[in-house]
């Protein structure tokens, strides 16, 4: 039987560090340093077991998203991540489940060069939290509140795929049949809910250029409706406008449509820039491999609003994810 200092050995094995970590996991606090002229971004995100993900997700997968969600929020501020913590909450002392959970955490943490400096590690139901920490030259962080009227919305890659993604899990769970995919489509779209990608590269792009950013977790229209709250404006989107990946294309419209506009868990990120700025958007993006789509405009209101392929207002969609609505 490990106990808890076995495990916490077992995570700062694997856990990678950088130069300007003073002092990491094994004190009471971590020591870092940051650099003169950036402003920290922090940012919290938890993980609990049945509601954000199945039981039987591979753990390795798991550790994964519980970095990359945290390391998406950096993105969407246009922040460089740097340090995160790690406060784990687990049933029982399962020394092969926690060996895969920290290397699917450390796998994405050594790609953008995140050191792990420390954490909590405590017995109850399983629950992961991960705090990360990111350096942004200051005054320069991409926020919510800086849409105008006027502006172009947009979506990095395309939305709803892990949503689908979802969608085929809880069909197969429950013995119903799944949605159009293949065996390739089907695979795809769990790694996309399983193993998202934060967009670090393209936040750090549009620095300078975005008005206003936010990482899509809850869902598209739901996400854009905070922009929109924190701006003090509206939105429209046109609904032929949204790109159509190939592990969709299949769908049934009305389907597809719902995911890509109410799923969550794509971690794209959605954002606002001036009307006239289309080229600088692409060219910004183009080194970091990562596309976007102008999908529709900031307006004068509130809210958010989407128009039909023909023009037509669709009737006003639902929202997105809430973890307090009966
Ligand atoms: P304290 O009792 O002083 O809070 P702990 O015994 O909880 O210290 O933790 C010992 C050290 O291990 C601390 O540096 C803490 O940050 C680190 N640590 C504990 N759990 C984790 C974890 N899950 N991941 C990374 N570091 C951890
Ligand atoms: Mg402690």
């Amino acid at each position: 039987m490990l106990s808890e200092f076995d495990l916490i050995a077992r995570i700062r094995a694997r856990a990678g560090t950088r130069a300007d970590v003073v002092l990491g996991i094994g004190d009471d606090a971590a020591l870092l340093r940051v650099p003169s002229g950036h402003e920290l971004a922090v940012t919290s995100d938890t993980l609990n077991a049945g509601v954000h993900f199945f039981d039987d997700v591979p753990p390795f997968d798991l550790g994964w998203k519980a970095l990359a969600v945290n390391l998406s929020d950096l993105a969407a501020m246009g922040a460089r991540p740097a340090w995160c913590t790690l406060a784990l909450s687990l049933p029982a002392a399962d020394p092969a489940w926690l060996d895969a959970f920290v290397d699917g955490f450390a796998t994405l943490a050594r790609e953008h060069e995140v050191a792990l400096v420390g954490g909590d590690t405590t017995r109850g139901p399983l629950s992961i939290n991960v705090t990360a920490h990111g350096l942004v030259e200051a005054g320069t962080a991409l926020r919510r509140d800086g849409a105008r009227r006027g502006d172009a919305v947009w979506i990095t890659g395309a939305p709803g795929e892990a949503a689908a993604g979802l969608a085929l899990l809880r069909a197969e769970r429950e013995g119903r049949p799944a949605e159009a995919t293949d065996a390739d489509g089907r695979a795809h779209l769990l790694v996309r809910l399983q193993r998202p990608l934060p967009r670090i590269a393209a936040g750090r792009a549009l620095r300078g250029l975005a008005s206003a950013c936010l990482d899509v977790s809850d869902g598209l229209l739901a996400d854009l409706g905070h922009i929109a709250a924190a701006s003090g404006v509206g939105a429209e989107i046109d609904a032929g406008a949204l790109p159509v990946p190939a592990a969709l294309a299949a769908l049934a419209p009305a389907v597809r449509l719902r995911h890509q506009f109410t799923g969550g868990d794509d971690y794209e990120l959605c954002f606002t820039a001036p009307a006239d700025a289309d080229a600088a958007v692409h060219a910004a993006l183009a080194p970091t491999g990562v596309a976007a789509t102008r999908i529709g405009r900031v307006v004068a209101g509130g809210g958010v609003a989407v128009r039909d392929p023909h023009g037509h207002y669709a009737a006003s969609p639902h929202a997105g994810f809430d973890h307090f609505r009966p």
